[in-house]
């Protein structure tokens, strides 16, 4: 499938120099085993490690446009979302206005009792037909409109080229003591780091990333406590 893709100039590849996560420019290579899931790696897939926050990422990142299009083209829709969503937040119904993430075909909509919406590159009933980290000032506006109470975020963040605009993005939307739910496709611990990562992931935070993208915009209300690997955390407004 590269083959076919690189031939595009459209195909381009971006290299990262500072922390996508923390912005710290103190990055080093870092041995680690990709597991090929749905796709095969990225040409010269080299892992970074950052050594403010510690958190791994690719060192080089499909572009926009490239990203759009392996996301609509090429990503096999995934029907576990929504259970998955229940098990992980231990929520069966929502009675305030959602806004979802990247939910591609299947999202937690029939929970939602009280509007929901959705940001969504692949579905074309999509309220916001754009990854989420590309919303621009209008779009924000727009959102903040509709009265969202909570966003959540199901298997996204780590398939985003800029995941810090999550938290900045869902800072500008949200009220005060507004809900951020988050799970993490991937999430590890500084103290074991060393650990596969999947194919198309890009991004994988630590605690300490998550933390620093967080600051002074959201507060830590549960580090996953009732989630399966920890990996569904949420967060409240500032
Ligand atoms: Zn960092």
């Amino acid at each position: 499938m590269w083959n076919k893709l690189l031939n595009d100039k459209e195909c381009e590849f971006v290299t990262n120099t500072t922390c996508v996560f923390c912005g710290s420019s103190d990055l080093k290579q870092f041995d680690i085993k990709f597991v090929e899931k749905h796709w095969k790696p990225f040409p010269e897939a080299v892992n970074l490690r950052c050594q403010a926050c510690m958190g791994q990422f690719n060192q080089k990142f499909p572009n926009t446009h490239l990203i759009s299009r392996l996301y609509k083209e090429h990503y096999p829709a995934q029907n576990s979302g929504l259970t998955r969503f229940k098990i992980h937040f231990k929520v069966e119904e929502f009675y305030i206005p959602v806004l979802e993430v990247g939910p591609g075909d299947n999202g937690i909509s029939n929970i939602c009792k009280n509007g929901y919406y959705a940001a969504e590159i692949s579905r074309t009933a999509s309220k916001f037909p754009v990854l989420f980290e590309d919303f621009t000032i209008e779009m924000i506006d727009e959102a903040k409109t509709l009265g969202i109470e909570a966003i959540v975020s199901c298997d996204c963040i780590e398939h985003m080229v800029r995941p810090r605009m999550l938290f900045d993005n869902a800072y500008a939307i949200l009220p005060p003591d507004g809900l951020l739910y988050i799970h993490f496709g991937e999430l590890h611990d500084p103290k074991n780091p060393q650990k596969a990562r999947q194919i198309p992931h890009i991004n994988n935070p630590s605690w300490k990333s998550v933390e620093m993208m967080c600051e002074r915009k959201f507060n830590i209300i549960d580090r996953g406590s009732g989630s399966p690997h920890q990996s569904g955390w949420i967060f409240k407004r500032l």
